[in-house]
């Protein structure tokens, strides 16, 4: 090919010229000029970038029906929201990094009812003065807990950090050595902490603490006693704690107040529905605690909020603080946390109504039923090239949510048949290809195999009709 025709500013067409080309002007009507200005101008920088690259490789294809396809292209993957739905195939339910609890369809409908317009969030219609917006929660949490009040805030790190500033800046807090957790990159207990202002003093040793080291740690600067649930992790072997009604002795003999991080903070007995037991928040506080703090989207099954419950006169120190309106939760979190609260109020249909409840106590059966519906479409896509089984698995319920049990599930295996050496790679791509479907399906890789566990597959159809989409570049399937 002759040099000129490797010229880029030669070959290109201007903007405007694209911008009228039929297959684009058409797209200027369904996205609006600037979007599509700004991709056609994006088209044109790759196509210099691509022409400037290929020095004596092929040219990209520059005629008209080629730019206007490559313009339709980048406009929708630009227009694609960067937050959005995937399938949560990993086995664990509440998956921190894919958004914890899902919630139930008549959550979202609240949430969308309160978004789109003005709300009494902070308003008394009876009244008709300002009111407070922990009153559309505060009775129902009382109710399931039996405390005696209660604040909610944006997550239990903050409900963490308000109930220490409130209730102990600038004094001592002891805290068993075994339960300085972290959660997560960025919480950990000893850090917090020190954020909220407070001094952490440690007590007892990793695996053993005894009443009488909380006893000679309590002085004159102490401000409350606190006990964390270890939520993600188990310390075994020859180990000591002291259990809550102990604590609360200790804590109360010293006219201390008493209080429990909880973590995941069941409303319920897990029991009930087949699960193994995790303290709820009704028992923390009938064991004396003073105030318990919990997550909102952990075993309750609701919003991402955090929150507070117990002691009135607690409470009202805290809703006192000027923390509190840093910290508070919007009117979306509110309006699904009041439609989840109420769920709880028909316990004999929770496992139908709230969806943590039901996917925790999926039967086995069932998910394997949904695995052999499934196995077959992705044997075809995969024919010759892996070997793909139902097979047995466990999920766990996550988000330090009682890490050492397991609930029997089922799942559709991917096992690549490549030599021992290739197996890493194999298997990064089919990874690789289910996140690039349109919705994407996140797996994981154990054991020389690409799993699914379909325990919280709950749109098994949207789920099979893109299967036809998966494709691995290279050598893999189409
Ligand atoms: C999960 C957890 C937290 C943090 O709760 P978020 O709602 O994620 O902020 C704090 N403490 C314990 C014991 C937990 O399990």
């Amino acid at each position: 090919m002759a040099n000129a025709a490797r010229s880029p500013q030669a070959s290109l067409p201007s903007v405007d010229r694209v911008l009228n080309l039929p297959g684009v002007a058409s797209l200027i009507a369904a996205h609006g000029r600037t979007p599509v200005t700004n991709s056609v101008r994006a088209v044109l920088a790759e196509l210099r970038a691509n022409l400037a690259a290929a020095e004596s490789g092929p040219l990209p294809d520059l005629s008209d029906d080629a730019i206007a396809a490559r313009v339709a292209r980048t406009l929708e993957a630009r227009a694609q929201p960067s937050l959005r739905p995937v399938f949560n195939l990993t086995g664990t339910v509440l998956h921190t990094n894919l958004g914890r609890a899902m919630l139930p369809i008549e959550a979202t409908q609240a949430i969308a009812q309160v978004a789109k317009g003005a709300s009494n969030l902070e308003f008394d219609i009876e009244t008709g003065r300002r009111g407070d917006r922990d009153s559309h929660l505060e009775a129902l949490f009382c109710e399931l807990t039996g405390a005696a009040a209660a604040t909610v805030v944006n997550n239990n790190a903050a409900a963490v950090l308000l109930v220490l500033n409130s209730l102990a800046l600038r004094k001592e807090v002891p805290v068993s050595r075994g339960e300085l957790i972290e959660i997560g990159g960025a919480f950990r207990m000893p850090d917090i902490m020190s954020r909220a202002g407070s001094k952490l003093v440690e007590v007892g040793t990793t695996n053993r603490t005894h009443p009488r080291d909380y006893e000679n740690a309590v002085g004159p600067r102490t401000a409350l006693i606190m006990k964390v649930h270890t939520s993600n992790y188990v310390v075994e072997g020859f180990t000591a704690d002291v259990a809550e009604k102990q604590l609360a002795e200790i804590a109360h003999g010293h006219e201390l107040p008493f209080v429990v991080d909880l973590g995941a903070g069941s409303l319920i007995d897990l029991e009930t529905y087949g699960l193994p037991h995790e303290p709820t928040v009704a028992e923390t506080l009938a064991n004396g605690a003073d105030l318990v703090t919990f997550s909102g989207d952990k075993l309750l099954g609701g919003p991402q909020a955090g929150i507070i419950a117990g002691r009135a006169d607690l409470i009202a120190r805290i809703k006192r603080n000027p923390m509190k309106r840093a910290l508070r939760c919007d009117k979306m979190t509110i309006a699904a946390l009041e439609v989840v609260l109420r769920l709880y109020g028909d316990p004999d249909r929770l496992a139908q109504r709230l969806p943590v409840i039901g996917l925790l106590s999926r039967p086995q059966e069932e998910i394997e039923q949904a695995a052999r519906r499934i196995a077959p479409l992705l044997e075809a896509r995969f024919a010759g090239v892996a070997s793909v089984e139902v097979a047995p698995c466990q999920s766990q319920i996550g988000s330090g949510s009682l890490p050492v049990e397991r609930l029997e599930s089922a799942a559709v295996t991917i096992a690549p048949r490549t030599g021992k050496r290739g197996t890493g790679r194999a298997l990064k791509r089919i990874a690789a290809a289910f996140r690039g479907l349109p919705i994407p399906v996140i797996g994981r890789i154990h054991d020389d195999r690409f799993i699914l566990d379909l325990r919280c597959l709950t749109d098994e159809e949207d789920f099979c009709s893109q299967l036809s989409e998966l494709s691995l570049d290279g050598d893999g399937p189409q």
